[in-house]
């Protein structure tokens, strides 16, 4: 396997190997870019079939929190970690201090938080040995309400902001009153999302595998329930994927229904064709890492002195990125996926 020759290389400043063999750890630690800062990103642990799906993960995932914390203003840079084995039967907290120590190794070129797999509870263990490791601490959220790590609160009021934003640009509406969004997944930001578009005077359609959110979310906000296999179609004005990625693809698309689509979920078009598409049929997308990036600006945000009006401040600002998105993709007529990241590699590469 080659490593300099990837297809998810990418100019990567540096991928490092750790192992540890008293716990048996294996774990890769790759930054992709730190020009405007260190290396911020989730540490995943994940039951990988070969070390070269690790890799092609860890690169993947890296390079996008580079263009991700680019666009959300942080002074980071982009990285990201995975350890390889399965978090149900491999983890152990000696597991997750070796892990510290090889972050603690790294000097501080790269920052860790949580990502799939890995528990607040398990940065804790992490945390005794490196310094390296955000979004442990309790602090207030966004919202006032205290929270240890979770960033689902911020996700949710970015995605909730930049729907209002897609209205304004997509539908010249300055409000949602009596507008309809559909929400695919009620977990911890599309639960939350459901609340803020509720207040603001929206309908709702929702959908999870899960049937309690979903009666909850019919009782507290009079929600219509639409099948697992049928939300995308719903009659709805926004289509917000906040479940699982690929929410746009070959199936979906045809059916969409939504003259916007704006949600939480990572990686919403299972391909760039998808983007294209959306665009040739004059859906406006709204690019998943630009406005799903309020979690990582809270994570961000616990790093330094929290301070949770700047917080709140900074995860708003996500409305006005992607009012400067939708604008130059209006005027160079490209999607606005397209156009997202020119502006974040113009912030992270510098004239
Ligand atoms: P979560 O696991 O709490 O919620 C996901 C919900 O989707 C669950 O309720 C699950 O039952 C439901 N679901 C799964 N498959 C489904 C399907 N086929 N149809 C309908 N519902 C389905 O996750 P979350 O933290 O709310 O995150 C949601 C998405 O947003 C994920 O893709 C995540 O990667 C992304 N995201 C989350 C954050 C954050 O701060 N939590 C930040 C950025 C991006």
């Amino acid at each position: 396997m080659s490593i300099f020759e990837h297809v998810e290389y990418d100019g990567h400043e540096q991928v490092c190997f750790g192992h540890d063999p008293v716990t048996g750890l294996r774990a890769i630690i790759a930054v992709h870019n730190t020009r405007l800062g260190p290396g911020l990103g989730g540490l995943r642990m994940w039951p990988y079939g070969s070390e070269a799906e690790a890799v092609t993960d860890v690169l993947r995932l890296s390079r996008g929190m580079t263009y991700k914390n680019a666009m959300a203003g942080l002074a980071h840079g982009g990285g990201k970690a995975v350890i390889i084995g399965d978090p149900r039967r491999h983890k152990s907290p000696e597991l997750m201090r070796a892990m510290g120590r090889f972050i603690e190794r790294q000097a501080g070129c790269y920052i860790t938080a949580e990502d799939s797999g890995i528990s607040v509870h398990d940065l804790q263990a992490l945390a005794e040995v490196t310094r390296f490791v955000t979004g442990v601490k309790a602090h207030r959220g966004p919202d006032g309400e205290v929270l240890t790590g979770d960033p689902s609160p911020a996700t949710a009021l970015g995605v909730f902001t930049g729907i209002r934003t897609a209205v304004r640009h997509a539908l010249q509406r300055q409000d949602l009153q009596g507008l309809t969004v559909a929400i695919q997944g009620l977990g911890s930001v599309g639960y939350r999302l459901a609340a803020h578009l509720h207040e603001a005077g929206a309908r709702l359609v929702v959908s999870d595998i899960n049937p309690a959110p979903v009666e909850q979310a019919r009782d507290a906000f009079g929600a219509e329930i639409a099948s697992v296999d049928a939300i995308h179609a719903a009659k709805a004005d926004v289509y917000s994927p906040c479940a699982l990625g690929a929410a746009i693809n070959d199936h979906t698309l045809p059916e969409l229904h939504a003259r916007i689509v704006a949600g939480a979920a990572n990686n919403q078009l299972q391909g760039p064709d998808h983007g294209r598409e959306l665009h040739r049929r004059g859906i406006l997308y709204a690019p998943d890492y630009v406005i799903n990036a309020g979690g990582v600006i809270d994570v961000g945000a616990q790093w330094g002195e929290y301070d949770a009006a700047r917080v709140r401040e900074r995860v708003l600002a996500i409305g006005e990125t992607l009012d400067q998105v939708f604008r130059e993709a209006e005027s160079s007529g490209e999607p606005p996926e397209v156009v997202a990241d020119r502006i974040a590699e113009r912030r992270f590469r510098g004239p």
